[in-house]
């Protein structure tokens, strides 16, 4: 019977310490045991806080402070940025994130300087199996392919490397990554505790090309898919609108998960990415005009600074280089919005087509 516990605050204030502390004391006896412990952000891209693309360090402050009462296990703080994973260093000082690790004494690492595991059809690095305990520290996000990104989806970044196109390769819709991913995060059910980061989330064009916005949320959780499902259901969307939640309600009686809440959270909305919206067309035609509703990625080539994280990213060979310039073949495009997703210049726009713009609001 899965607990959420949530709670609201306006900003990243010392009294989130208490509040850490009181879910970490459920935990005290398993943490007193632990030798290493590794918290996973999220550090998508070299964004600072202000964009709310990842985990707040101040979050991360005032979390650490309060685990260090309860273990003292080493902290290593690991993840894998995307196409941007050989910047590591990069995103960690743009995000603030190696600033709160110094102060802290944090160990930091790549997911990539550690043998990665290969059990069960997942790749994922092999500190996720060295460690007693993973801290799954998400920041909630809209998502242009999964709907949501929140606990369930942060252990993707276990996943190192140019081995996460590999995943976008072999599950191209955002059902079948979402299930994948939740049977990839269920590997660590047992040695992981979740938080989520939704005190300014980030809403629109996620999980990158969106706006911040003060949502006041946070949440923690044994159970990663039990938080992300209590917390579509807040933003007023379908449960299954994160295409993480499909999966886990195989598993899950949503009906049965205890949410433990002394704020009102009434009204809440997130504005959500135009690739998540619905067709009004009749099944029937649909059919026949499939191909002309799509939403595709197009380079604003002024703004493209060459660095060719978008083609690294692309599993569908889409992306070229040629004479100096980035172009994206719309033919080949299979809309799984990685480059978009790890465009650091704001250099790629999601274009409609016409009759998406028409029948799909
Ligand atoms: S579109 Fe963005 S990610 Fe791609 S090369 Fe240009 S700046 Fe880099
Ligand atoms: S060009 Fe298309 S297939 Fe390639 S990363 Fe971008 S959205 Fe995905």
């Amino acid at each position: 019977m899965p607990d959420v516990f949530l709670r609201k605050f306006s900003s990243y204030t010392p009294e989130l310490e208490p509040f850490f502390n009181g879910f970490f004391q459920l935990y005290s006896s398993r943490l007193l045991k632990c030798r290493k412990i590794l918290l996973k952000p999220n550090l998508l891209q070299a964004a600072t806080s202000e964009r709310a693309v990842t985990t707040h360090p101040e979050f991360l402050t005032y979390l650490v402070r309060s685990l260090k009462r309860f273990t003292r296990a080493e902290l290593i703080l690991a993840d894998s940025p995307g196409a941007n994973f050989n910047n590591f260093s990069n995103v960690l000082k743009i995000t603030g994130i190696q600033n709160v690790c110094d102060k802290e004494n944090i160990t930091v690492a790549r997911m990539e300087s550690f043998q990665p595991i290969e059990k069960d059809d997942f790749v994922y690095s092999g500190i996720a199996d060295e460690v007693d305990m993973i801290i799954n520290i998400a920041k909630l996000k809209t998502h242009s392919l999964t709907g949501l990104t929140m606990c369930v989806k942060n252990f993707f970044g276990l996943v190192p490397g140019t081995a996460k196109v590999a995943y976008h390769r072999r599950y191209p819709s955002g059902n079948d990554l979402g299930d994948k991913l939740y049977s990839l995060s269920a590997l660590f059910a047992d040695k992981s505790l979740n938080f989520l980061d939704g005190i300014i989330a980030h809403e629109g064009e996620g999980p990158s090309r969106g706006k911040p916005v003060n949502l006041g949320i946070v949440a923690a959780s044994e159970n990663a898919a039990a938080l992300d499902i209590e917390i579509t259901k807040l933003l007023g969307l379908p449960v299954n609108f994160c295409t993480t939640n499909a999966e886990a309600m195989k598993f899950l009686d949503v009906e049965e998960i205890k949410l433990n809440t002394g704020a009102c959270f009434d009204g809440l909305s997130i504005k959500t990415p135009v690739s998540m919206k619905k067709s009004i067309i009749p099944d029937s035609i649909k059919k026949i005009v499939a191909d002309k509703i799509y939403v595709k990625p197009e380079i604003i080539q002024p703004k493209c600074t060459k660095c060719l994280l978008c083609l690294k990213s692309c599993y569908a060979d889409a992306i070229t280089f040629e004479n100096k310039t980035v172009f994206i073949n719309k033919e080949l495009c299979k809309e799984c919005f990685c480059c978009y997703e790890v465009c650091e210049d704001d250099a790629i726009k999601l274009k409609r087509s016409f009759l998406h713009r028409i029948f799909v609001k």
